[in-house]
């Protein structure tokens, strides 16, 4: 057995995490947290396999930075299930869990037109099982029991836009209490179907289309998607641009393979008016992916690549930990607006704004993320952030109208100014088998909503919550 005590410089905690070696998550395996040579490993003990290190974090400095970041627990409104076995084995959501859901993601179809090499959920052509409006409604009724306000529902899939209902559910869905509606697609009916688009454009404000896009290149495709999408991502972006549907772009990252390729996807994105942030994914060992440890990669790596491209403006100061789950999430947001490149294209001028708002006006806050009812810290954040002219004029202005996106204000604006001045990076990081903890999974504020339960969409995609 291997033996690693010489080998590390500080135990910071311990937890619980599961043996990535006898891959079984029917045992939790003591661990560790560590630091060596400014990184932060899990440092595992399994009866079976002996001890292991798995890195979690390639910057020790940022790690800390993320603790200092923690908020108050904004809870779900009530648990639907008890405590028996213990954290992980009681999903749905218990009474242990920290956070509420941020984001509910509502699996509407098995069903896909894609078999990706890197599907979490195994989708592919033939699957089928529509989930009908009546269990829509039930998985509605079920998020509403925990979180009578959503901030955010996805509609995902498999495939949802092979679902024949997908219009009447996303109509559905936005007539709820929910304040924003994405679809999470692969993009390959919004390339063909325009009158879709239409329909789409129609649901209106707070409704925006979470499309894959994980690459520029053919051969990353291949590997990733098993398909090269080139060409319907440039026809369902064409199409999205030209009625101006809000769009968020999501790169899922794998080390070695696409990881270098960020800053041609961040400049890639501000070409588009419709798109409004990448989200940047490390790539998890679920589903259909095979545990290989060579391309794993952390959120830290991810976010230093982001901060080290002198390509955009955002700097260390700009990509902070979110809040309500600050190792597994990193954000900064920008004010946009659209100008030309050299040639005379478009190409969005963007204005980092979250390196210029205090700490203590994010963490201070009250455990919850309605912002928009604390007029004081509105107030505040605005006259901060109006004090930057860096795009030759102040673009904030007097009359404050605000909106929110998960636990962190999305926008924030004079009415001059809409939710096409919004841009964001996200780096969302989820838990597999390797980087699992029973701390932090307890932050998790994605969740997979099924008829009678809500579970976090990490343990749920590691089949924790079917494990039993
Ligand atoms: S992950 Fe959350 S909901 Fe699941 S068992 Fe742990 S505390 Fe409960
Ligand atoms: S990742 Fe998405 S597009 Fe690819 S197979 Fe899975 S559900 Fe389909």
């Amino acid at each position: 057995m291997a033996f690693y005590a010489q080998h590390y410089d500080l135990f910071l905690t311990a937890t619980q995490s599961f043996c990535q070696q006898c891959d079984n998550i029917n045992r939790l395996v003591d661990t560790h947290v560590v630091t060596k040579d400014n990184e932060v490993f899990l440092r595992k003990f399994c009866p079976t396999c002996g001890e292991s290190m798995v890195k979690i974090s390639t910057n020790y400095d940022y790690y800390k930075q993320c603790e200092a970041y923690l908020k108050q627990p904004d809870l779900p409104e009530k648990s639907l299930t008890q405590v028996l076995r213990g954290c992980p084995y009681d999903c749905g959501v218990c009474p242990q869990h920290q956070n509420h859901p941020c984001l509910a993601l509502f699996n509407v179809t098995d069903e896909c037109n894609m078999k990706c090499n890197i599907c979490y959920y195994a989708a592919e052509p033939g699957l089928g099982n529509h989930r009908s409006m009546e269990e829509i409604s039930q998985m509605l009724d079920t998020l509403l029991e925990t979180e009578s306000e959503p901030d955010l529902i996805q509609v995902t899939g498999g495939e949802p836009t092979t679902h024949p209902q997908i219009m009447e559910i996303l109509q559905f869905l936005k007539k709820s209490p929910v304040r924003h509606l994405m679809l999470n697609t692969n993009g390959i009916r919004i390339a063909e179907d325009e009158a879709f688009v239409k329909a789409l454009k129609k649901l209106g404000a707070g409704f925006e289309v979470y499309l894959q896009f994980d690459s520029l290149q053919k051969e990353v495709l291949q590997d990733i998607r098993a398909r090269d999408m080139r060409e319907v991502r440039r026809k369902a972006l064409a199409m999205l641009e030209k009625h101006n549907v809000s769009t968020t772009i999501v790169s899922v990252i794998k080390k070695g393979l696409n990881d270098k390729e960020i800053p041609q996807i961040l400049a890639f994105s501000r070409k588009y008016r419709c798109i409004r942030g990448v989200v940047f994914q490390p790539v998890q060992e679920v589903g259909r992916i095979k545990a290989e440890g060579d391309f794993r990669i952390t959120l830290s790596e991810i976010r230093q690549i982001v901060v080290e491209d002198e390509g955009n403006p955002f700097t260390a100061a700009d990509m902070i930990p979110l809040p309500c789950d600050p190792h597994k999430i990193g954000v900064g947001y920008a004010a946009k607006t659209m100008g030309i490149d050299k040639e005379g294209a478009p190409y969005a001028n963007l204005m980092p704004v979250t390196g210029q708002i205090p700490k203590e006006m994010i963490t201070e806050q009250r455990g919850t993320v309605a912002f928009e009812q604390d007029r004081a810290f509105v107030k505040t954040i605005v006259e901060t952030v109006s004090l930057d002219t860096a795009m030759g004029e102040s673009i904030l202005k007097d009359k404050i109208k605000t909106k929110l996106f998960c636990c962190w204000p999305s926008f924030l604006s004079p009415a001059d100014m809409g939710y096409e001045n919004v841009y964001r990076i996200v780096i969302m990081e989820f838990s597999d088998v390797y980087n699992f903890d029973t701390t932090n999974i307890k932050r998790e504020c994605n969740f997979m909503i099924e008829p009678n339960r809500v579970i976090p969409f990490s343990t749920y995609n590691m089949g924790l919550s079917r494990s039993q």
